[in-house]
């Protein structure tokens, strides 16, 4: 079955075609480590886990690579006054009195903890930025060499104008005349074009950054957008298939990882498909943390909700859609959820059963890959998931087959135990429940599974025996 995919680039729907007929490289924009990873960044990153889990599933071999930003990415880069501002990270650094590179680590691991916990697929290699720091000055040469770049009193700076006499468009991505609109103009007028961008910035004399290399150039560190550049094409090849990021990046990160890709290589195009996944809002607003609703997975955790509500309530949202989150959303997707649980709580299968034994209902399985392969259309799959549920006519045995087949993709950890360690009062009175049921007592067993909800558990009956689980 075909694929299809929006591509950012065309602006059109199309059906995705790999160079390499099964093998596909992807690559998507990491974070910036310098604070905790909110639900907005979350969701950008779920929609890379769905898209590499669907070619998965459908046979492909995915190289994944994720960059990490360690260094570069400054304050106005966002703002859309690209290369200005100062660095994300020297400015954690003093603002928690740790050196960069503890910041740096620190934020990090805190990304790789939410990282597992949201079930994303981990990428054949995650890649930091000042591990390639070399790489990037090489390609910055490569530039030069092909005559794209020049200095000024801050930086090296790329010369979208030089590029385009080169026969190529910059800012295919987007309207180009966005870049600079609204941006709180702290324009640098040494620039030759509005556009043009940093390479290689200096270290500025009146202030020691902790992160700093030499260069042919002198002394510095890079510009945000050449890493990506530098590492997608060491891991991925010169032109790869598909690159992942949020809308936001659709205006400078990309077009100017495009221009300097293209511009060092001289092939088009550096990459065949680009999707961007639309914000998440939050209350009908943006999420930022002055307005103290720039939620991490923590605070999701805090409210007693697992990153699994979570990741259903992203389900729920088209990927090219902005989402609302507020606590009732994700409730509501916690009710859907825990249903979906139960559901496959309940059917007992006896034995192993295994995917390839023919019991995955191959209309339903045809239907959630129709919907997958419609530009990752999940909220059509989750749609699907509850007509199956719904279906008289499916062996409840076989539903929970196809449940579990298509989990590969919605990775809500269907197959998971939920069954927990009970306190001994508990067990026992799981027990003494047991006995009544058999004796065919059931006011004492419908009394006894009361006492047990008062304790904070329930019980499930199932033809393996109880099955008992937190509220
Ligand atoms: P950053 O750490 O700011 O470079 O962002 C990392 C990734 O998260 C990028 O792909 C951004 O486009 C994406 N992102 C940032 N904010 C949001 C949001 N509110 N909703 C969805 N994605 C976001
Ligand atoms: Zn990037």
């Amino acid at each position: 079955m075909d694929i299809h995919l929006y591509n950012s680039k065309s602006h059109l729907l199309e059906v995705f075609k790999p160079k390499e007929d099964k093998s596909v490289g992807m690559y998507t924009c990491g974070p910036t480590v310098y604070s905790y990873v909110t639900i907005g960044n979350w969701r950008t990153y779920t929609l890379a886990d769905f898209a590499y889990r669907a070619l998965v599933l459908q046979g492909y071999s995915v190289k994944y690579i994720m960059n990490i930003t360690d260094v570069g990415h400054l304050t106005g880069d966002n703002a859309g006054d690209a290369d200005t501002g100062t660095d994300r990270l020297e400015n954690a650094s003093k603002k928690e009195n740790k050196t960069v590179w503890d910041i740096a680590t620190y934020y990090t691991n805190d990304f790789m903890r939410g990282y597992d916990l949201m079930h994303l697929s981990r990428p054949n290699q995650f890649v930091k930025a000042t591990d390639h720091i070399a790489e990037q000055i090489a390609l910055i040469e490569k530039l030069e060499k092909n005559g794209l770049t020049y200095q000024i009193t801050d930086g090296i700076y790329f010369d979208t104008v030089a590029y385009e006499a080169l026969g190529y468009t910059y800012g295919e991505l987007s309207n180009l005349d966005h870049i600079h609109e609204g941006a709180r103009v702290e324009y640098n007028s040494e620039k030759k074009n509005n556009r043009d961008f940093a390479l290689w910035k200096f270290n500025n004399a009146d202030e020691k950054r902790q992160m700093e290399w030499d260069s042919p150039w002198g002394v510095g560190f890079p510009g945000w957008h050449i890493e990506c550049s530098a590492m997608a094409m060491k891991y991925l090849g010169e032109q790869f298939d598909l690159h992942i990021g949020g809308e936001d990046l659709k205006s400078t990160h990309h077009p100017n990882e495009i221009a300097q890709s293209q511009g060092a290589t001289g092939c088009a195009p550096f990459v065949t498909t680009w999707m961007h996944g639309a914000f998440l809002m939050v209350d009908g607003g943006r999420m930022g943390k002055s307005m103290g609703n720039a939620y991490t997975i923590d605070d999701i955790i805090a409210k007693g909700y697992s990153p699994m509500a979570l990741r259903y309530f992203y389900l729920t949202g088209h990927y090219r859609t902005q989402i609302n989150f507020t606590w009732a959303a994700l409730d509501a997707a916690n009710n859907a959820l825990q249903k979906l649980f139960a559901f496959v709580d309940s059917v007992s299968v006896t034995g192993d059963v295994k995917l390839n034994e023919g019991i995955i209902d191959s209309v339903y399985q045809d239907k959630m890959l129709t919907r997958i392969n419609d530009d990752l259309d999940m909220p059509g799959v989750l749609a699907v998931v509850w007509e199956l549920i719904k279906d008289t006519k499916i062996e409840p045995v076989n539903k929970k087959a196809t449940l579990l087949w298509i989990d590969a993709v919605l990775g809500l950890g269907l197959a998971e135990d939920r069954t927990i360690t009970v306190p001994h009062e508990v067990a026992v009175l799981v027990e003494q429940r047991e006995d009544a049921r058999t004796n065919k007592d059931f006011a004492g067993s419908d009394a006894l599974r009361a006492q047990i909800q008062t304790l904070g558990y329930e019980v499930l009956d199932t033809k393996d025996g109880p099955k008992v689980k937190k509220l």
